[in-house]
């Protein structure tokens, strides 16, 4: 199966850093909500967007509470904690 290389980025927007992006890029992360995610298994039980991806052909996800890269909080437990501070 070929996918095309053109992809859509409708969600770039919401992305929190280059760095980051550049990984959804190149298909080792994706932002996208949870419920929406198919074709693979969610390894773990962060509400988050945030997921790096592990395997091709069926992808694992990992849901992330934070960016590796600039620190921002992406999962929505982190945030309504933070909006309690
Ligand atoms: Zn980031």
């Amino acid at each position: 199966m070929l996918q095309t290389p053109i992809r859509i980025r409708q969600n770039k927007h919401m992305v929190c850093c280059d760095d980051f992006q550049n990984l959804v890029d190149q298909e080792f992360a994706q932002v996208h909500p949870k419920h929406l995610l198919s074709g693979g298994r969610i390894l773990n039980d962060i509400d988050t967007d945030y997921f790096f991806v592990f395997g091709a052909d069926r992808p694992s996800f990992v849901g992330m509470n934070y960016c590796p890269f600039c620190g921002r909080v992406v999962s929505r437990g982190l945030w309504n904690l933070e909006k309690k501070k």
